[in-house]
């Protein structure tokens, strides 16, 4: 399960307030997307979700379990970052099962959850590599398999194709797009490019210095743009 619900989320770097109060519903299983331009917050609004940073006042609930000031490990969310963070030396298979012998797994039950999470990933021909013997895509791939052995209620992405050229980004926007209609598990994916919101959400979350300036599905956004800012950036004609 996977509904979240931040309510009044507050968050001051010192002085500045970054998000200073936003309260956002994501609904089990939806693949949702914040977008704005670059500084607008949308990392910070993910970490804050992630658990890598203190709410400065608020609540956070993951289904009817509120984890406002719980640890990353223990929210049940896996986060797939931009960097890949792979270990070099490491197969594809030790990266993959890296969480799962951290959780203690069985060496049998690493093997199956590895095998299961390859398989979605087209991955399965790739175990025995070292991550330096892999392309841009297929590492990210790596990392998302990475997040999937752990069957995370949400899958939190920061802009992670944004190391990858134009034609792997269309690729690897696709095969998130298709991750999502196989395991149907909630996925909260952060971009500056409208296209990528556009094509992926169900529902879009359009972010302006740390407030929303309107929440819907692409074709409302489109249709509907609550105020020039989003007209602007979704590229509406209002
Ligand atoms: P985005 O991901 O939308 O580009 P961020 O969430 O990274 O934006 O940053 C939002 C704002 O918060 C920026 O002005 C940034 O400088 C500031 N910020 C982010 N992290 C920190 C931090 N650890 N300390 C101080 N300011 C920060
Ligand atoms: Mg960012």
């Amino acid at each position: 399960m996977g509904k979240i619900v931040l309510k009044s989320v507050r968050k001051a770097f010192g002085e500045v307030d970054v998000i200073p109060g936003l309260d956002l519903t994501i609904e089990d299983g939806e693949f949702v997307v914040f977008v704005g331009p670059s500084g607008c917050g949308k990392s910070t609004l993910l970490r804050l979700i992630a658990g890598l940073e203190d709410l400065t006042s608020g609540t956070m609930h993951i289904d009817a379990r509120e984890v406002t000031s719980a640890p990353p490990a223990q929210r049940g969310l896996a986060m797939v970052f931009q960097s890949y963070a792979l270990y070099p030396h490491m197969s594809v298979r030790k990266n993959i099962a890296f969480p799962l012998k951290m959780a203690g797994a069985s060496p049998e039950e690493q093997e199956k959850k590895v095998t299961a999470a390859a398989k979605v990933l087209n991955l399965t021909n790739y175990l025995d590599r070292r991550p330096g013997q892999l392309s841009g895509g297929q590492r990210q791939r790596v990392a998302i398999g990475r997040a999937i052995v752990r069957e995370p209620s949400a899958f939190l992405f920061d802009e992670p194709l944004s190391n990858l050229d134009a034609a792997l980004r269309v690729t690897m926007r696709q095969e998130i797009t298709e991750l999502h209609q196989s395991l149907k598990t909630t996925m909260i994916y952060v971009t500056h490019d409208q296209v990528e919101a556009m094509t992926m959400a169900d529902k879009i979350v359009v972010l302006n210095a740390g407030r929303i300036e309107q929440v819907g599905s692409p074709m409302e956004l489109y249709h509907k743009p609550a105020n020039t800012f989003v007209a602007g950036f979704i590229g509406s004609p209002k």
